[in-house]
């Protein structure tokens, strides 16, 4: 299990080194290769992604990586500024399919802003279409109108666009999804207006064909960002296009309260996955060890399930994750005083979970 560790930059390498200590716990053949990244990489190297960085990703079967980010490097010119990682390694390894998990665990049901008996026991997954749509899409840029009044542009214009392949094999992966959990699947568009997502639809449909046994409905996206808020839980996958899963992902990770509980995954056609936590490097909290781990640690759960096909190995480090919680550990960001709560810091939370895995293992 050869795994390439990108720590990055802020509070990566606190978060990154708990997930470490927990696949350890697992006693798997693992083979981590650490690698520079992000601000990390161009303060040593002079770039975020560096040539050998690359090297270690590609002899990897996956990738577990931090965060990247500092706004001290707000002033570098684009190409080199510490999120053009990330877009870097989406882009060579071609890591179309991003998997956004919003599950609400019943202890922390008052840290959403939504009312308990909404969110409680929330568990969705949306399937974010990741390399095309209007953030890819060519021609974009600015031009001036031919009976313009300024000397300058008087129009900006980006290109929604997708390819029957690229929403047949996102809509594969999303079947596949469905057909694991509670074979439902909803496909989020906006039909109704445009031709992009009309094909979408056709495609969506005639790919369901091949899945008889996941049930498809079609959602439009603004009903859908209703439908988020007013019954979550009536969704299980949801698979849509990159901008419109860009929001909702975002809007469904704060329906659990703290986004330093939320994973992600990032796969393309051969399982090489790319496995991050969803929220940045928070330089605010940096070197204060009160970062929450949680979100790595669970990072590297969907690593074993999706990369190495270990549901076993997932499902402890979940199991695991529940315990503590359940243990009333707490780290700040999702910490309210109250009975049989103990606030915690990144160490002793990565700690609890590696012993709560212990324990599994020795039971079973
Ligand atoms: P952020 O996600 O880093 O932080 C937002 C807020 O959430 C902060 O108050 C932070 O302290 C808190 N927070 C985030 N993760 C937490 C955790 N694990 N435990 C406790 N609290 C946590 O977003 P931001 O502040 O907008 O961005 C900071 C930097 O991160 C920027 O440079 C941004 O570009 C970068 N960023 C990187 C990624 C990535 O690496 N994939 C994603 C988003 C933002």
């Amino acid at each position: 299990m050869k795994i390439a560790v990108l720590a990055g930059d802020g509070i990566g390498p606190e978060i990154v080194a708990q997930a470490v200590a927990v696949l350890e716990a697992l006693k798997l053949p693992l083979q981590l290769e650490y690698a520079l990244v992000g601000g990390a990489a161009y303060e040593a190297l002079g770039h975020p992604l560096p040539e050998a960085t690359l090297e270690i990703c590609q002899r990897a079967d996956a990738i577990l990586f931090g965060a990247v980010g500092d706004w001290k490097y707000d002033s570098l010119e684009r190409k080199l500024r510490p999120e053009q990682a990330i877009l870097g390694l989406r882009k060579h390894f071609g890591l179309f399919a991003n998997f956004r998990p919003a599950i609400l665990y019943p202890e922390l049901a008052n840290a959403s802003s939504l009312k308990p008996e909404i969110v409680s026991g929330l568990d969705i997954l949306i399937i974010r279409e990741l390399t095309g749509d209007i953030y890819f899409g060519q021609p974009r840029g600015r031009r001036a109108a031919s009976d313009g009044e300024f000397d300058g542009a008087t129009e900006a214009f980006d290109t929604m666009r997708y390819s029957e392949p690229e929403i047949r094999r996102i809509a594969h992966v999303a079947f596949k999804a469905a057909r694991k959990r509670s074979k439902r699947l909803t496909s989020v568009d906006k039909a109704n207006v445009l031709e992009t997502f009309q094909f979408w639809k056709e495609i969506m449909i005639e790919v369901s064909k091949e899945y008889p046994d996941v049930a498809l409905d079609h959602m439009y996206v603004d009903n859908a960002a209703m439908q988020l808020v007013k019954a979550p839980k009536n969704f299980d996958v949801i698979v849509t296009g990159n901008m419109f899963g860009d929001i909702l992902s975002d809007e469904a990770a704060m329906l659990t309260g703290s986004i330093g509980m939320l994973p992600s995954a990032s796969l393309n056609t051969k399982s090489f996955g790319l496995y991050e936590p969803s929220h940045g490097s928070a330089p605010d909290i940096a070197g204060q060890g009160i970062a929450n781990p949680l979100a790595t640690i669970l990072s590297a759960a969907m690593m074993l399930r999706y990369t190495f096909n270990n549901s076993l190995g997932a499902t402890t480090i979940e199991v695991a994750v529940k315990q503590v919680l359940a243990q009333g550990l707490r780290t700040a960001d999702i910490f309210q005083a109250g009975a049989g709560t103990t606030k915690v810091g990144t160490v002793e939370m990565g700690q609890a979970v590696v012993e709560a895995i212990n324990g599994i293992m020795k039971k079973t």
